[in-house]
């Protein structure tokens, strides 16, 4: 059996500002990472790993966005949790493991 794969995903055409990518957010509280989410690309074939097996809902649910700022803003709502969603978003970047597979349409 070959191992399950995560490269980054190819694009066909040209990135521009509005383009935006389908991700799944998986967590929290995977098994040995406590309070930390992972995010891979719609349909990437690692999503049928082991580790997710009890996250099957999450893999499911696809996420139209264009940064890993709206990941963050999707998961941790500011209006909710107040704070500020310009500056203090990158508070929470550290819990969240950004796969290969993610490839955002604009590098900004
Ligand atoms: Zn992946």
């Amino acid at each position: 059996m070959s191992p399950t794969t995560c490269t980054p995903t190819t694009t066909t055409s040209t990135p521009d500002a509005s383009a935006q990518v389908s991700v799944v957010i998986i967590g929290p509280n995977l098994r040995g990472e406590d309070h930390k989410f992972h995010v891979h690309a719609t349909g990437c074939p690692e999503l049928s790993a082991h580790l997710y097996r009890h996250h099957h809902r999450d893999t499911k649910r696809p996420y139209q966005v264009a940064t890993a700022r709206e990941v963050i803003l999707t998961t941790y709502d500011p209006a909710v949790l107040g704070y500020d969603p310009d500056t203090e978003w990158t508070d929470y970047v550290s819990e969240f493991n950004f796969f290969p597979c993610v490839h955002w349409p604009t590098t900004t």
